[in-house]
């Protein structure tokens, strides 16, 4: 090469080199590589590689990546090499081969070949560094891609306006601990791994997956894909153990919000808010395993929102009341209990409990709502002792977020010492659990309550996962059967509701715990707790739960109706 045309035809392809080296796009770098063997057969070279090291230790133990850029598959040597260490320690090295016999180098061409391994390598080291930069940013320690990741990729959708073919979703693994205790741990983040893989290549270029955390995941896909996407997370088997190729059911339950067409994003929170939300209902409605995002749904939450930000000004207010339904002994017609139970008294309205409790075991408030309770219980039973009443024992509920409170034992005595109210008063309503860790959590709360001599009782009984351990690992002292027990009008004496009635009621007895039958109505229901056995009864057709001044004329009465 010694003209000026083969110089002019040398710095054009270099143009060239460089503007496809530095361009975004992966058809680009295909192209550079056609370009750069256009180059090493100007210069009669046979091969071109680049070597890329992590670090000096990396290249010293062989341990890197070779690309090659030409080679025309004859035997021959290097010629030439440049070595660069970058600013973060990795190192490029470029190297070019000759065959023998071939003309060898002038200085010009080796000039000019010094020129473009230079360019190349800062190509390399540059995208290298992207590479790492995006690895480290947009990924956690994993190896999954993270909330960034997702944030970028509605931005970028946003930007070409695409958002409105999109669906979006927030979705979280069912039972995952489960699945660790029953497969271990690393089987478990093996499965996760497929699980996640799996729906990113359903998914592919259409949208993303990315993981939040734990088994909380978010994604975005086509309109298109979501009837499949949706299958997936409903139910899919994925691989946990390579070798093997065993498999395992995996499911997930989710909030999909499907966008608008021509939707517009303003702000990130437009759609995270919606699916968060929407998933959040199907974790805990505990009807459907997939939500869509809804007008419903937006109102529930707001009104969510509403009860939080109104319940600490609610509790200074005291607008919080407690009643008092009565628990009748059917034989006799005598009240021998109440159990308390909230009412909210907001702008001259009541608002009931199903409104608001659910909404307070979000964030927990729940747990000063029930000390709350128990503060009044012991302030009214302190009050009848002082009046010369007689006292019934009183039951306050106790929500299952006190369970991990190591200090709930010593509170709750501490309040019911502050009134000096004797402990057998005193009756704590807890409801069945799912988890093994509840369990034992729940067992040492009972087992405690129980050694003060505060009395305890499984509210709801039947209506949850309830199982026999329940009852004969845990020394409760009340059943409370479920209303869902107790026959309605449609049954005959023989219906399936009533043989197990008949039966948890001689269960409990022979466990020998208290039973009592909630939600009783009618007085054919009346008829069927005395048939089999069970003496106790609370429900409307005795008495609705009461303001305190109405309840303490029932206390010491015996004039509820006794069937003959
Ligand atoms: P629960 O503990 O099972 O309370 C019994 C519910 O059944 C009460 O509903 C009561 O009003 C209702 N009920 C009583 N008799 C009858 C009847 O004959 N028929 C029917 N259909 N229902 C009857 P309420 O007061 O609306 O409370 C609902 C739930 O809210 C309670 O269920 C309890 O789980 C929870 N709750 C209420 N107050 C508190 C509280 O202070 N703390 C906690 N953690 N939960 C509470
Ligand atoms: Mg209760
Ligand atoms: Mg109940």
């Amino acid at each position: 090469m010694n003209n000026h045309s083969d110089a002019l035809a040398f710095y054009q392809l270099l143009e060239k080199i460089i503007r496809a080296l530095t361009a975004q796009e992966r058809t680009e770098t295909v192209k550079a590589k056609g370009y750069l063997a256009e180059m090493c057969k100007m210069f009669r070279l046979s091969k071109g590689t680049t070597q890329f090291y992590e670090g000096i230790n990396e290249e010293a133990a062989g341990q890197g990546e070779t690309l090659i850029a030409y080679d025309d598959g004859s035997e021959c040597k290097p010629v030439m090499s440049v070595r660069v260490v970058t600013k973060v320690r990795a190192v490029v090295i470029c190297t070019v081969y000759m065959r023998d016999g071939v003309e060898p180098l002038s200085d010009d061409e080796r000039d000019k070949i010094d020129l473009v391994m230079r360019t190349v390598l800062t190509a390399v080291s540059r995208n290298r560094m992207q590479l790492a930069i995006e690895r480290l940013a947009f990924h956690d320690e994993a190896g999954y891609r993270n909330m960034r990741a997702y944030l970028r990729a509605l931005a970028k959708m946003n930007e070409m306006r695409q958002l409105g073919s999109k669906a979006a979703m927030h979705f979280n693994l069912r039972h995952f601990s489960l699945v660790n205790q029953q497969i271990g741990k690393s089987a478990g983040d093996v499965a996760l791994r497929s699980h996640y893989n799996g729906l990113s290549k359903m998914i592919g270029d259409g949208g993303t997956v990315c993981r939040l955390g734990g088994d909380n995941f978010v994604a975005i896909c086509d309109k298109s894909q979501l009837e499949a996407v949706l299958d997936y997370l409903t139910e899919t088997p994925v691989l946990y153990d390579l070798t093997s190729g065993r498999r395992i059911l995996i499911a997930a339950t989710a909030g999909v919000f499907s966008l608008p067409d021509g939707f517009v994003m303003r702000a990130p929170g437009q759609i995270l808010d919606k699916i968060v939300a929407a998933s959040y209902a199907a974790r805990t409605g505990g009807k459907e395993q997939i939500v869509f995002y809804s007008d419903t749904l937006k109102q529930n939450k707001e009104r969510s929102m509403r009860v939080q930000q109104r319940f600490p000004e609610a509790m200074r207010n005291e607008e919080f009341h407690v009643f008092y339904q009565p628990k009748i002994d059917i034989r006799t017609g005598r009240i021998i209990g109440a159990e308390a139970l909230c009412r909210w008294f907001r702008n001259g309205e009541i608002v009931a409990p199903t409104d608001f409790i659910s909404v307070l075991e979000e964030t927990n408030d729940i747990c000063k709502l029930d000390f709350y309770m128990l503060d009044h219980v012991c302030a009214d039973i302190r009050r009848w002792l002082d009046e010369g009443r007689e006292v019934v024992r009183v039951s306050v509920n106790l929500s299952r977020k006190h369970m991990m409170d190591i200090d709930l034992l010593k509170n709750i005595i501490d309040v019911i010492d502050k009134y000096e109210v004797p402990h057998e008063y005193v009756e704590f309503e807890l409801t069945e659990t799912t988890t093994d860790v509840e369990f034992r959590d729940l067992k040492r709360v009972v087992a405690g309550l129980q050694k003060a001599g505060i009395y305890t009782s499984v509210d709801d009984f039947g209506v949850g996962y309830s199982s026999l351990n329940l009852l004969c690992d845990i020394p409760w002292n009340v059943l409370k059967v479920d209303r869902s027990f107790l026959p309605v009008d449609t049954d005959d004496a023989d219906s399936m509701r009533t043989i197990m009635f008949r039966h948890v009621v001689a269960m409990a007895r022979s466990l020998g715990m208290e039973c009592i039958a909630e939600g009783v109505e009618t007085e054919r229901q009346v008829r069927v707790l005395l048939e089999n056995g069970c003496d106790l009864a609370q429900g409307f057709f005795f008495d609705n739960p009461l303001p305190v001044g109405e309840f303490e004329t029932r206390l010491g009465k015996s004039d509820y109706p006794v069937l003959s």
